[in-house]
């Protein structure tokens, strides 16, 4: 049994006062026993502020990306000791935007996917076409790639400790979202390349996720969750979506 999960990337958004304003409603709404787990990842600057609000939640924290080198002479990069540190327990880990602006190649994530593990956080490793490459028929082919380097580099048990996000990178912000059959397909895909490891392993999707097409989504069986990125600023629109993974 698989526990759905669903999580907040904030992106580059917020300030002391949204983040707060935010907080308060998720936290407010999101009281009691729940079957669903949630967690969100704001900005750096505001994960250890996070951390003090969420504490006694049942809201997890995470943060949006991390070094593969460890603390030291790496001006403007974070560790993973500092997220720990901060009081986070997952952490991104190749998302399109790091991928597509910062030139961030498979090897390199799979680097930080490993350091993430080193550190007892849990990676949410990104994977995801380009429109052009699901036109070219190359989907598949794309995400066995990305999927299998880390894998490579980690081995099946470390991927396992992790958890997969499947974001179309054309549907990420875009207000275009996979259907939950092109969706289910990708994780099926995604479930095959993991093998029996990848039976426990919680896949997400992303990609212009909204409480009205959640539950679709939601009901497919490899689909056990979603990565929010534009929905997770407005309290009542992220935790709709939250309700709707129970
Ligand atoms: C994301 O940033 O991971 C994401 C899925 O964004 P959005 O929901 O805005 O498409």
């Amino acid at each position: 049994m698989r526990r759905q999960i669903v999580i907040g990337n904030w992106k580059m958004n917020g300030n002391t006062t949204a983040n707060q304003k935010l907080l308060a409603g998720l936290v407010d709404a999101w009281t009691g026993v729940h079957q669903a787990e949630v967690a969100v990842c704001p900005p750096y600057p505001y994960l250890a502020a996070a951390a003090a609000q969420l504490e006694n939640s049942n809201i997890g924290l995470g943060a949006q990306d991390l070094s593969k080198n460890g603390n030291g002479a790496y001006t403007g990069e974070i560790s993973g000791e500092m997220l720990v540190d901060s009081g986070c327990r997952y952490v991104l880990v190749g998302h399109s935007e790091r991928r597509e602006y910062h030139g961030e190649s498979s090897q390199l994530v799979a680097e930080k996917f490993q350091v993430a593990l080193d550190h007892g956080l849990i990676p949410v490793l990104c994977v995801g076409e380009t429109l052009e490459e699901r036109e070219d028929d190359k989907t598949f082919d794309v995400i066995g790639k990305q999927l299998l380097a880390v894998v490579d580099h980690c081995g099946l048990p470390g991927v396992a400790k992790g958890i997969i996000a499947y974001e179309p990178v054309w549907a990420i912000g875009t207000g275009k979202t996979a259907t939950p059959e092109m969706a289910q397909d990708v994780h099926s895909y995604i479930r095959e390349v993991l093998g029996p490891e990848g039976d426990s392993m919680r896949i997400l999707y992303g990609g212009s996720v909204k409480p009205d097409s959640a539950e679709g989504l939601f009901a497919k069986k490899d689909i056990d969750g979603a990565l929010v990125g534009g929905a997770a600023l407005n309290a009542e629109d992220f935790v709709a979506i939250c309700r709707a993974a129970e």
